[in-house]
This record gives C-alpha cells, structure tokens and sequence, in this order.
C-alpha cells in the first residue's frame, strides 16, 4: 500500500471519473514545509501562525515573521500558500499579553476578534505578510469571522498596509488571494453575502463542529456530541460550498475532517474544491479518492443531507463509498 501511494506523490488529485482537487497540508512552521514536499502537497492549505507567537516572552517583530513567511512561500516553490492570521485565545494562550481570564475563553476575545481590537499587533504581521507576498503564491485568511463588519474591517487594515508599504517604495504582490476562515455557525449560514467579498473560503470544521453542537472540543464529556457526520453539520458546509460556486469561489477545509476517511467521499461529493490535511494523510486521502466517482458521491451526499442521525450517514458511506 505504502508503494501504491508512494506512485502517487507527484500526480495530482483526480476523482475515477475525472474530476479534479487539490489536497493541501496544514502546517505550524517553516520546518514542516519539508514534509508537505516529501507527501505531494499541492499547497499548503492552513499555515497557523500561533506557533511563531508561542513559545517566546515577547510579541515576534516583523522581521522574525516575514523571514519565517518568506522562507515558506519559497520552499513551496510557486504552490499556493493559506497563510492563517493570528488565532490565539480559547486552548492557545499568552502569557505576555496579560489578558484577562474568562469565563468562556472558546467565545470569548480571541482571533480576529482580539486582532481588530489590538491593531499593532495586526498590522505588523499584515506587513510582514505582504512583504513576503512577492516570493511565492501568498493567500491571506482571516480566523474566527463571525460578521461581514469584521471582515470588511480586517480587509481594509490589509489595504491600508499594503498602500503604506506601496508608498515606500516595497514591492508587493496584486495577486495574493483573501478569504476567510469558516468555523462559526453565522457565517455559514450567511455565505452567500460574505462570498460577493472574500476570494475563497476555507471551512474549519474543528470549531464550526463545536460552536453547532455547543459541545467544547476539548471537553472528554460532551465528546459524544462532536459529530462530523451531523446531517447538520453536511448541510452548513454544503451551504458554504454552493455559495462559494454561484459567485465563481472556491472552498476548502482545514479541520480534521478533511482528512478523514470516512468524511471524504462526503465532502467529495458535496463538491469541495480543497481539502488541507496533515500531511501524513495525503497520499492515503489522494488514493482513496483516486478510486471513488464524484458523481456517485454527490448522490451519496444527496442522501447523507436527507438523514437525521450521524450514524446512520457514517454507515451509509461506510456500506457504499469505502
Ligand atoms: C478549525 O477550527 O477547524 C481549524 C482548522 O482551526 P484550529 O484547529 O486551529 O482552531
Ligand atoms: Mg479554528
């Protein structure tokens, strides 16, 4: 098997029936780029910045994130590049921040949120971002946006810095890609208004699954009730999917569930355009999608919608898609 997927580390990703995806690796910093080359990633589809943040007594300057930026838009070689802004707050913390406490750190000033709110923080790493934007294919998305104000206000800091730095004579690229994360349940509800705005949209299912379910994912009680196979949760990202498409965008995920077996011939056929994965994942998630008809699958998605229970979705793809 291991020489099976081995074959398929520099083909692309195409369904039986000829459609094509893209599987994309999740990474936490530069050094991980090496094991998304080594598993034929066709990009890198979540970079979470929260590492370069981690780990230190003080905030990284601009220069720290730009060659860390840098270094993995050019050994990604012209691939696409899903650079996640700041997300710290709810399990990710601190400690030179000194914020205060919550009582409920999963809802409360975290990501975006704290970004808009503490704007020199935001700022640095938006320029080091566009800086680092004209060595590689550098798209930039934003994590936790629950309104289209908070997008809108996040996408104006970007242009703001990139006319500044234009205005000082810095090259930057025009071609970089905006989206936005979607992993609160109002966004997706409302993505068809939020994607006449953003480029793409990358879904992460680890917190949309959570915030639906109102079931904390690190809470070993509730975890019954963290259901990737929830008819709910299929009909949040089909919504965001058919609304990426009707205005000519593309959607990918970045949760767990991209890369899980089970939830695959699912999101193939719900038309997912770019699943992004541990890169571990990959050549076993392009085989097993190598062998399965979208068409197929998209009527398979048809009936997991019409179900109430996410047993009986999970037996369903297990009887008919594995
Ligand atoms: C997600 O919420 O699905 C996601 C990819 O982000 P994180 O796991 O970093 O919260
Ligand atoms: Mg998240």
């Amino acid at each position: 098997q291991i020489a099976e997927w081995r074959k398929l580390r520099d083909e692309p990703t195409v369904s039986a029936d000829g459609k094509h995806v893209e599987l994309a690796a999740n990474i936490g910093t530069p050094n991980d780029v090496a094991g998304v080359i080594e598993n034929g990633g066709e990009g890198v589809g979540l970079y979470r910045t929260e590492f370069l943040y981690m780990g230190r007594d003080k905030l990284p300057s601009e220069e720290v994130q730009y060659n860390a930026y840098r270094t993995v838009l050019e050994n990604m070689n012209g691939k696409p590049v899903v650079v996640r802004t700041l997300d710290i707050g709810g399990d990710k913390e601190l400690p030179y921040l000194d914020l205060p406490k919550e009582m409920n750190p999963f809802l409360g000033f975290r990501a975006i949120r704290l970004c808009l709110d503490r704007q020199d923080i935001f700022r640095t790493q938006l320029r080091a971002l566009l800086r680092a934007s004209v060595h590689g294919n550098l798209r930039i998305m934003f994590p936790m946006i629950a309104t289209l104000a908070e997008f809108r206000a996040a996408r104006d800091l970007l242009l703001e810095e990139k006319a500044k730095l234009k205005a000082e004579g810095q090259e930057v690229s025009d071609q970089i890609q905006l989206g936005i994360m979607v992993e609160i349940p109002s966004t997706a509800v409302l993505a068809d208004q939020f994607a006449k705005e953003v480029d793409f949209f990358s879904i992460g299912t680890n917190d949309l699954i959570q915030y639906t379910m109102a079931a904390d994912r690190m809470n070993e009680r509730v975890s019954y009730l963290y259901q990737p196979y929830n008819p709910a949760i299929l009909r949040l990202i089909k919504n965001v999917i058919d609304a990426a498409h009707a205005e000519g965008k593309w959607t990918g995920m970045c949760g767990e569930m991209a890369g899980d077996s089970t939830a695959i011939p699912l999101l193939l056929g719900l038309g997912l355009d770019e699943f992004s994965m541990s890169a571990t994942s990959i050549l076993p998630a392009r085989s097993q999608i190598s062998k399965l008809s979208a068409a197929e699958m998209k009527e398979l998605a048809a009936k997991a919608l019409q179900m109430g229970t996410a047993e009986e979705v999970a037996a369903l793809v297990q009887r008919t898609a594995q």
